[in-house]
């Protein structure tokens, strides 16, 4: 188990760093092969949300639905939702809620949750090392993004990374949500369904013509530019809390805790205590290590729609291993 340091915030070499050394991308994307689907959509959504820089495409609804999707989709669906319950399991909630963030999670383009629950374990077991799909030692772009261009062999398909949320995919939903595709088809309807809202706003406040525009406006701004605000977020953890930052804990990884990314996602950021402490819900693990999504979480259970949250060893050094129907051992590591 990591360690905590008293205090000590200096950067701390991992046991796997070689310097100078590129680590090897993983084996299973060698040789190279263009993810063209993946390409081709990722491009156009990055030409679609510079568009924001024209002036006509601004709207103030268009902006809200932004910052309010940056918090719904991106907060509740990828980093409350994706990441600290369907992966680690670090809260219970009852099915319909858990189904609601899984589904608010698909909204932001991140893949579907049983093939991005599959790749974010492979990541923490081989954290850094060859197999992991998306360390930066690798290349900081590659980590960051060029990962996610290409074929991946053992992650590509749901019967290759099955193994990995066997858990999940006993629950039908997320099945369902793999069978053709069907929560790239979720994304595109909650787009469409933006659009008309905004369509509909417009049409009731200005006629026709302004109708349109905040039809274009909402596309623009409430789906394009904050789809990818998102995503370079959630890239932001892999690469940035993997290169630079400091680290309460010695991890064999090379994980580190980075305000930016923190405040970019959401609490994300503060990954070197993640990896230390994989299942707990709180990530800042220091009372000024702001973890949004933790507040959140703290919320829900004030309020009794969350239960057996696992809060950080270091707050409870005494904590007991979470056991229960969905939970899963701390030592997972998705050969069950
Ligand atoms: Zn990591
Ligand atoms: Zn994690």
């Amino acid at each position: 188990m990591a360690t905590v340091t008293d205090g000590d915030t200096a950067i701390s070499p991992a046991a796997v760093i070689v310097p100078g050394e590129r680590l090897p991308r993983p084996i299973d994307t060698v040789p190279v092969v263009a993810d063209l689907p993946q390409v081709i959509v990722l491009g156009l959504l990055h030409l679609l949300a510079a568009a924001a820089v024209v002036p006509w495409c601004f709207t103030w609804t268009g902006l809200v639905a932004a910052v309010a999707g940056h918090f719904l989709f991106g907060m509740c669906g990828i980093t409350i939702g994706y990441h600290r319950l369907l992966t680690h399991r670090g809260f219970a909630c009852p099915v319909w809620f858990e189904r609601l963030l899984a589904v608010l999670g698909i909204c932001t383009l991140q893949g579907s949750p049983a093939r991005w629950v599959a790749i974010h374990r492979v990541h923490h077991r081989e954290s850094d090392e060859q197999p992991d799909p998306h360390s930066p030692l690798a290349g900081f772009f590659w980590g960051h993004t060029g990962w996610l261009l290409v074929r991946h062999r053992n992650l590509d398909r749901t019967g290759s990374y099955e193994r990995y949320v066997r858990d999940l995919l006993r629950d039908r939903f997320y099945l369902e949500m793999e069978r053709h595709d069907m929560w790239f088809f979720v994304y595109l309807a909650h787009a469409v369904a933006l659009v008309a809202i905004g369509a509909a706003i417009g049409w009731w406040t200005g006629g026709a013509a302004e109708a349109v525009r905040l039809a274009v406006s909402m596309a623009v701004w409430g789906v394009a530019l904050r789809t990818v605000v998102v995503l370079h977020g959630t890239w932001a953890v892999n690469s940035l809390s993997h290169t630079w930052g400091y680290r309460n804990y010695q991890t064999t990884d090379n994980s580190r805790n980075n305000w930016l990314v923190a405040l970019l996602a959401h609490g994300e950021g503060w990954h070197n205590n993640h990896h230390a402490d994989q299942r707990a819900a709180a990530h800042g693990h220091r009372w000024w290590e702001l973890d949004m999504s933790w507040w959140v979480i703290r919320s829900l259970e004030a309020v009794g729609l969350v239960s057996d949250v696992v809060r950080p060893r270091a707050w409870n050094p005494a904590r007991r291993p979470v056991t229960g129907p969905g939970a899963i051992p701390d030592a997972f590591d998705g050969d069950e």
